[in-house]
């Protein structure tokens, strides 16, 4: 069986610590790798050798910087359909969704080989009379990235090319459900002529991540996951000192007003809700269907679900792979019986539609008149289960929404670009959708949530993921003509 190791150093490191997770084929159910778990030296390695490459590439010109990430794009790009096809065989999305999600990624390189616009600071030229005063824009030293199994590639590329770019080094401890990809672009980016230790890959569990939540050295800690485990992440990281960003879980709302054109909502809807197998933290998992558009909308929908072929993400006829462990399909088909028990209404069952073989699948699902206070609407299911709530009025649609917990991503489809306009502006979300399902802003704005998908105050990548990882520091200079000096004790004024 092939065992995953850590990349420390632009070297290969097997873990020591005899505990391993395993990693499966989600399409077959069958165990094809088994990851290391980082002890508390292996972490501890991985700091030291970050840190002294810090040293060296902080003080590496832009120019180095930015040819290296032009290189490590040329790379990625060509390698796009292996990456996708190793994210495929772990994590299970469809091929076509995982070339996807590798081309959203690169956006980010592109984005950071504009280092040298980015951290430009500001220069004002006699602020007083005589003194000039500037800003810059300083690496912060080793900064590490934690990161879910929903998107392997993508959002690690969220993080490390602007980390890099700044002058930081970098320390990923990607999902132990699907690492390989990790791996594989750690050493396209080697290749790319990046420095040993200035990208380094550490598998671990909760072992490895207190570890670089505590040790002195990390100054600051990006962080992509459940809601838990981001409050956790952020409350220790902060407690210890460092800079965090924490994002979180999601329960999206899609509104759809009555004036819709109902094709268009419902094809949305369905593409929204069961792409990825609904395993996407912008994923539309509640329809707000407003007045009389809900039952031309839930039909709209259910007519469509047959038509989604669940299989293997490798067959091309694929659109919807399995979810990624067993027991996670488990869980989300929990749901579907308990949101019946609650009184919802199951339309479709996906438990019904069964897929042959050992592969953790689980076929759509559509749930109708759901209500806060059921479990299906107020927990986050992450999986291919869409839950519609039938609302009277625009306000109450809009209080439905502003009333949840999450405030990742919303979206609102209708014709009226007047009822659009009130609703972005009103909304309590971090990322609006107008007859846009999926909301996620491209590599050139940030992203992140409200509530709780979101803990700290910088949204990741784009130009806050830029502010992230670096620290601004202000010079002000004077040349003073030696004959003028004097001493003055006075607190210093401008003239
Ligand atoms: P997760 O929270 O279980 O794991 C995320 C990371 O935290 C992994 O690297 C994991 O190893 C680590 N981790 C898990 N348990 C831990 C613990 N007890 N202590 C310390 N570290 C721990 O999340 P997941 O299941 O991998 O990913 C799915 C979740 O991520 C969903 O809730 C989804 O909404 C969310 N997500 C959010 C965004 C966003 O942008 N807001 C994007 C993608 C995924």
């Amino acid at each position: 069986m092939r065992t995953i190791q850590h990349h420390i150093g632009g070297k290969l490191y097997e873990s020591t610590s005899g505990r391993t997770s395993p990693v499966y084929n989600p399409a077959t159910g069958e165990q094809t790798a088994s990851v290391g778990l980082a002890t508390v030296e292996e972490v501890n390695r991985a700091v030291e050798t970050a840190a002294v490459a810090f040293e060296s590439w902080k003080s590496t010109s832009l120019a180095q910087r930015t040819s290296i990430l032009f290189a490590f794009r040329e790379i990625a790009n060509r390698h796009r359909t292996d990456i996708a096809a190793a994210l495929t065989a772990e994590h299970g999305k469809v091929l076509s969704d995982a070339t996807g999600e590798v081309t959203r990624g690169i956006e980010n390189i592109e984005f950071a080989c504009n280092a040298a616009q980015l951290l430009q600071g500001s220069f004002t030229q006699q602020a007083s009379r005589g003194v000039d005063v500037y800003t810059v824009r300083q690496p912060l030293g080793v900064v590490a990235g934690i990161t879910p199994f929903n998107f392997p590639a993508m959002v690690p590329l969220w993080m490390y090319p602007n980390a890099i770019a700044a002058g930081n080094t970098f320390i990923l401890k990607p999902s132990e459900k699907d690492p390989t990809v990790n791996m594989m672009v750690a050493e396209m980016f080697s290749d790319a002529g990046l420095p040993d230790g200035v990208f380094n890959v550490v598998h671990g569990d909760k072992v490895a991540v207190d570890r670089l939540l505590e040790h002195p050295t990390i100054k600051a800690i990006s962080f992509v996951g459940s809601t838990p485990i981001a409050r956790y992440v952020y409350q220790t990281g902060t407690s210890a000192g460092k800079r965090v960003q924490a994002l979180g879980g999601a329960k999206n709302h899609m509104t759809v007003l009555p004036d819709a054109d109902i094709d268009v909502a419902a094809d949305a809807a369905v593409s929204a809700a069961y792409g990825s197998a609904g395993e996407r933290c912008m994923a539309i998992s509640i329809v707000v269907a407003v007045g009389a558009v809900a039952n031309p909308l839930v039909a709209a929908i259910k007519e469509r679900i047959p038509a989604i072929k669940v299989g293997d993400g490798t067959d091309p006829e694929s659109g919807m792979g399995p979810l990624i462990t067993r027991e996670h399909r488990d869980r989300v088909a929990g749901h579907i019986g308990q949101a019946g028990a609650d009184g919802a209404t199951v339309v479709v069952d996906g438990r019904q539609q069964e897929v042959a073989g050992e592969g953790f699948f689980l076929s759509p699902s559509l749930i109708d008149n759901v209500l806060p206070g059921m479990a299906c609407y107020d927990q986050e299911i992450f999986g291919p289960v869409l839950g519609i709530v039938r609302v009277d009025t625009y306000e109450e649609a809009l209080s439905l929404i502003n009333s949840n917990n999450y405030g990742n991503g919303t979206a609102i489809f209708t014709r009226d670009g007047g009822a659009a306009r009130q609703f972005q502006l009103d909304v309590e979300v971090g990322m609006v959708g107008i007859n846009v399902p999926i909301p996620v802003p491209v590599a050139s704005h940030s992203f992140g949530g409200w509530g709780d998908s979101l803990f700290g105050d910088t949204h990741m990548y784009g130009p806050e993921g830029i502010q992230f990882f670096t620290k601004a520091k202000v010079i002000t200079s004077r040349w003073p003509d030696p004959a003028s000096s004097s001493v003055d004790l006075g607190f210093p004024q401008n003239d």
